[in-house]
């Protein structure tokens, strides 16, 4: 289910015909009625542009859309799992983050509507539980990035490969001296099934993300290597309440799921470097919609 506000449908083109398969194109923030035995809750969009373009909606989709999943599973007695977000930690003080620290979040600034909203999801996941005996699973998901990212997505890596592909200057904020950790989209996959098969009583909080650590700067100079860029680095001012430091403690997903990310930045930028190469087509500008539908219709090969 995707109501498509940074979704798209080509990217499941491949499986509609599958009878496997159903599509619902609704707002989570809009209470459903159907039939499930387990519930992944992603919804919102998760790169700053986006979920700022609209920042009323943003904090409806995690708190309403919470609690018309959760209304939904405990109707159904279903298991649930929240995407939550390395954002819960806000500009973290201590380095790398464990699930036990409790975050340094500004209530009121631009990233508000993001951070408070996910954390007010938990908020209501875990009162579920206490409250409805819910089979929750909470994961917090750290930076991560891959194939079928939107050119426009306005996350860092995406942002870096399109730039590079097309020749365009690399916008670094601030200094680039500050840090992420990466993680691939399919070890993402792997921790967040691995959350669900857990036994009831199972309820996380777990980080979910890749504890090697880089600075933005490290990132830029990776991806003009990977991309043979002719790509310039340029300065642009960082924006208001960007984390300066982001990283992962994933011991509990390792004694908990027996997971741990397996793919290394390099290696992962390199399909998502093949893939925005495709859709961005061979002159760097960017294909006319049919072209781009062909190409996630053949992707991958
Ligand atoms: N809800 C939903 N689908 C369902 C059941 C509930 O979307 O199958 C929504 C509905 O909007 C409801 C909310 O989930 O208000 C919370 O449900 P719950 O049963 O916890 O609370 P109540 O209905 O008592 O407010
Ligand atoms: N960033 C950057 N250039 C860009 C986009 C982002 O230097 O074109 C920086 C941003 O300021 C932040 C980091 O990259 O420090 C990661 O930003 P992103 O939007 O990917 O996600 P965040 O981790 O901030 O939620």
């Amino acid at each position: 289910m995707d109501n498509e506000y940074t979704g798209t449908k080509r990217n499941i083109r491949r499986l509609l015909s599958s009878d496997r398969f159903e599509f619902l194109r609704h707002d989570v923030s809009v209470p459903l009625y159907v039939e499930a035995g387990e519930i992944y809750n992603l919804a919102c969009p998760a790169s700053p542009v986006h979920y700022q373009r609209d920042p009323v909606q943003t904090t409806k989709t995690s708190v309403l859309g919470a609690i018309n999943m959760l209304g939904l599973a405990k109707r159904l007695g279903a298991r649930i799992l929240q995407a939550s977000t390395s954002e819960v930690y806000g500009d973290p003080e201590i380095h790398p983050q464990p699930e036990r620290y409790w975050g340094r979040v500004n209530p009121i600034g631009i990233r508000s509507c993001y951070d408070e909203g996910k954390r007010c999801a938990e908020t209501l996941f875990f009162d579920y539980f206490r409250q409805h005996q819910l089979n929750i699973k909470v994961v917090r998901i750290f930076n991560t990035y891959g194939p079928r990212m939107r050119t426009d997505d306005g996350r860092v890596v995406s942002n870096f490969i399109v730039q590079a592909l097309q020749g365009k200057d690399i916008t670094i904020c601030g200094d680039g001296q500050q840090t992420r950790a990466f993680c691939y989209v399919d070890d993402l996959i792997d921790g967040m099934v691995r959350m669900m098969a857990t036994d009831n009583g199972v309820t996380g909080p777990v980080n979910i993300g890749n504890p090697v650590t880089f600075t933005i700067l490290h990132l830029a100079e990776t991806i003009i290597r990977l991309t043979k860029s002719r790509s310039r680095i340029v300065r642009i001012p960082l924006p208001e309440d960007d984390p300066r430091q982001r990283s992962p403690d994933i011991s509990l997903a390792h004694t908990m799921l027996g997971w741990e990310p397996v793919t290394p930045l390099e290696e992962g930028l390199k399909p998502t470097i093949a893939y925005f190469k495709k859709i961005l087509g061979i002159s760097g500008a960017v294909a006319p919609i049919e072209q781009v539908a062909r190409e996630l219709v053949a992707w991958p090969q």
